[in-house]
């Protein structure tokens, strides 16, 4: 099957459809030769809107980690935008969004990971997308070890405003770590595009 054939498919999906505030929409961005995967969370409400993830200010805040403009991050031979749950799971009672939901991944992610091969770097958001891509269960623990990971994986939280807090408690994180993730994403981006 054709990466657009997938797509087509999980556009039509409605698996988890009475679980859901509205209806579906997945929300994601794949092509077949996506240098960087960035694994998040579920779309917001504003890119349950727009049909385009992040356009909102965590993708601000997400673009200026990564060092890329948006036609850089829209870009399907340069990004693969894909969350563990492709649509917006409504909002929690004491605020934020409701995580993924769970049906996506291991209906989904299987399927798509052929089409993610030419990948070089791994950028995972938050506390599902670490725990399906790693097994690992605390994200500040994970993200801490960026200088040990491997080239081709680097643990973030997810840019949300509801992690300032995060962000200001662990000030290694904007100070130290992202100079490391620019200098991946430069290297992973480096070369023609096709
Ligand atoms: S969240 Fe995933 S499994 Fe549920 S309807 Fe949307 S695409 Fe299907």
């Amino acid at each position: 099957m054709s990466i657009d054939g997938l797509l087509a498919e999980i556009r039509a999906c409605r698996v988890c459809a009475a679980a859901l505030p509205l209806e579906p929409r997945p929300v994601l961005q794949v092509g077949a030769a996506a240098r960087i995967l960035i694994v998040g969370q579920a779309p917001g409400l504003r890119a349950h809107n727009s049909g385009a993830p992040f356009t909102d200010p965590s993708g601000d805040r997400l673009r200026d980690w990564l060092g890329v403009g948006p036609e850089t991050f829209y870009d399907p031979s340069a990004f693969a935008l894909v969350p563990m749950g492709f649509c917006y799971p409504g909002s929690a009672p004491r605020g934020g969004d409701l995580p993924p939901r769970p049906e996506c991944a291991p209906l989904w992610r299987p399927r798509l990971e052929p089409f993610l091969a030419g990948v070089r770097l791994r950028v995972v958001l938050g506390g599902a997308a670490l725990k399906w891509t790693t097994g690992e269960q605390d994200l500040t623990t994970a993200a801490a070890q960026w200088r040990d990971r491997p080239e081709g994986l680097f643990v973030a939280p997810h840019p949300s405003w509801r992690n300032n807090g995060w962000l200001k408690r662990n000030p290694w994180f904007e100070a130290e770590a992202l100079g490391h993730l620019r200098a991946q994403v430069s290297a992973a981006l480096s070369g023609p595009l096709s």
